[in-house]
Order: C-alpha cells, then sequence, then structure tokens
C-alpha cells in the first residue's frame, strides 16, 4: 500500500468519527446529545441529588474508566474497519431494491395503480421502521441465543460502566452481522416500495424514513447507554423501549439475561416473553458474569472472541464425533 493510500484512510477514519457527531443519521449527533443533556437534567432534578449536575452527569469515574477508554478505543478502530471493509458493500441495498423489483415487474406486472407521494412517504416510513426493527430483534435474539454468536455480542455487555460511545462498542464480526442486516431490510422494503409506488422513491422519502429514527434519537437514545435511569411511563414501555430498559438488557443479574432486546420497539419483547418494565427492578449492575477480566484490555476484546468461538466449535465436534 502506498504511503498516500495509508493517508487516505486515516483521514476518512478520522472524517467518519467527525461525521457521528455532526450527521443527523447519527445516533450521537450534537442535537440528539443536547437533548439528551435536558432529558438527562430531569431526571437529575427527580433524583434530588445531592451531587451537581455537572459532577452527577460527567462522573469522571464513569467517563474515565479502563471499560470506557476500551469503548472510545473500539468506536475509532470500527470505523477504520467500516472505511475498509463495510463502506464498499452498502451499495448492495440498492442493488437488493432494483432485484426485487425488477422481479415483482416479471412475476405480477407493471401495478394497475400506484400509490401517491403521500401515501408512499406515510406506509413506506412505517414498513421500513417495523421491518427494520424486528429484524434488529431476531439478530440480537440469534446474537444472545446461538453460543457461538453471543462469544461475540459478549464485547459490548463487557462495558462496565456506560457512556453514549458504548453503543459502538461492538466486535467488527456483529458490526458486519449489523450492518448486512440494515442492508437486506433496506432493499427488501425499498424494492416493494419502489415498485408499488411507480418509481417515486427518491431521496425526498429517503429523508420521510428517518422521522421515527429522529424522534428516537431525540428523545433520549443516547441515554440507552448511560448511568442516567430516563424511564417511560408503563403503559409507554410496552411499545418503546426506554432507555433505562436497554439499561437493564445490560445488566449482570440473572434474571434480566436475554430480556429487553427490541431496537427501538418494546412490542417484539412483548410478544416473544421477554420484556421487563422498568418499575419492575431498581437496582443494576453493568458486565458479564464470570470472565470480566478478560474483557479488560482492547487486543482482548477483539481477539478473544474468535479464540472462544473457535474453541467452542472444536467442542462441537468433539462431541459429535
Ligand atoms: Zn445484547
Ligand atoms: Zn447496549
Amino acid at each position: 500500500m502506498s504511503l498516500a493510500k495509508l493517508l487516505n484512510i486515516i483521514v476518512d477514519t478520522y472524517e467518519l468519527s467527525k461525521d457521528h457527531f455532526l450527521g443527523p443519521e447519527n445516533r450521537i449527533y450534537y442535537l440528539y446529545l443536547l437533548s439528551s443533556l435536558l432529558l438527562a437534567l430531569f431526571v437529575y432534578i427527580r433524583k434530588k441529588n445531592k451531587k451537581s449536575f455537572f459532577s452527577y452527569l460527567f462522573d469522571k469515574r464513569i467517563w474515565t474508566s479502563k471499560s470506557a477508554l476500551n469503548d472510545y478505543l473500539i468506536f475509532s478502530f470500527n470505523n477504520l474497519f467500516k472505511i475498509l471493509f463495510i463502506g464498499p458493500y452498502l451499495i448492495i441495498g440498492l442493488y437488493i431494491a432494483f432485484y426485487i423489483n425488477e422481479y415483482l415487474i416479471i412475476w405480477l406486472g407493471f401495478p394497475k395503480k400506484s400509490l401517491s407521494i403521500g401515501q408512499t412517504i406515510f406506509f413506506y416510513t412505517i414498513a421500513l421502521t417495523l421491518i427494520n426493527d424486528f429484524l434488529s430483534y431476531i439478530v440480537h435474539l440469534a446474537l444472545h441465543k446461538i453460543p457461538i454468536l453471543w462469544e461475540f455480542h459478549k464485547v459490548h455487555h463487557s462495558a462496565t460502566t456506560m457512556n453514549p460511545i458504548t453503543q459502538y462498542r461492538i466486535h467488527p464480526v456483529e458490526l458486519i452481522l449489523n450492518n448486512a442486516r440494515g442492508i437486506m431490510g433496506f432493499g427488501i422494503v425499498t424494492g416493494i416500495f419502489d415498485y408499488y409506488s411507480n418509481h417515486e422513491l427518491d431521496t425526498v422519502v429517503f429523508i420521510g424514513a428517518n422521522i421515527f429514527t429522529f424522534l428516537f434519537m431525540f428523545f433520549g437514545a443516547n441515554l440507552r447507554h448511560s448511568h442516567v435511569k430516563l424511564k417511560y411511563p408503563s403503559f409507554l414501555e410496552y411499545i418503546f423501549i426506554s432507555p433505562y430498559q436497554h439499561q437493564i438488557h445490560h445488566s449482570i443479574n440473572k434474571h434480566h439475561y436475554d430480556k429487553n432486546m427490541g431496537s427501538k420497539l418494546a412490542i417484539w419483547d412483548f410478544i416473544f416473553g421477554t420484556l421487563i418494565l422498568s418499575k419492575e427492578t431498581s437496582r443494576i449492575r453493568f458486565g458479564v458474569e464470570g470472565n470480566q477480566k478478560d474483557y479488560s484490555s482492547f487486543t482482548n476484546l477483539i481477539w478473544l472472541p474468535f479464540l472462544k468461538a473457535f474453541n467452542l466449535i472444536k467442542l462441537l465436534k468433539k462431541v459429535r464425533d
């Protein structure tokens, strides 16, 4: 690799890391961080904390812990990984949409009646949100229930302190799975709607599709990975996962394992019996049971899941023979 190419990759990684704070499609966009700050203030006032708001929110033990430092490292590493191995494949979503649209035309002929632009925006937005959220739940469930995948997902759960960057503390293998899931969901829904809207789907619709994501991010998505216990009224927690409900998902307590696996919506957890409401628990500790020490260095966080997954495959083979 030439020096110029290497330099380009470094600059791109830096730009991508910076863009996370500057693009409204990203969770840590500065405006969402700001709205999270206001929601945290609301929780702080209700809690009648003795500390100042600043020291409550920016607790040094949380933001500068070893666990947090690993979050920042994995965040940067994953951005480099994205530039090199994921970015070039995002276009596949459009190919899937194109082929689904073509297939529908061959199979059903041209639609006799097309959706209007308003209908397209409305239904496409809802369909994309529901399908993406459902696929997220299924992939998350698989990450918890399939032992080999759990070894990789454990990286996210091994955080012992949480801050908004912990969201990005995921193993590159999980990053690939999540992106593949996103590409599939986008491709399928876009292909179907492109067919029924007579190709009216353009960038305007793509922006429209983000309204739910925008609301989700604006109402405290950043507090999911934090020590701020933002709970929603119980009836709402059957529909939307509150930040505290996701914190329960990170709990080390056995009763909380494999619970609250939804991304934005709580309905999948409710349907499949994996939902816990905030009012059901008040004290939680974050992390994974047992070998927490294994996950205290960056190299271990990247390398160890491969080793453990390999050992699991070996063991499985032995049992079978
Ligand atoms: Zn999980
Ligand atoms: Zn999480």
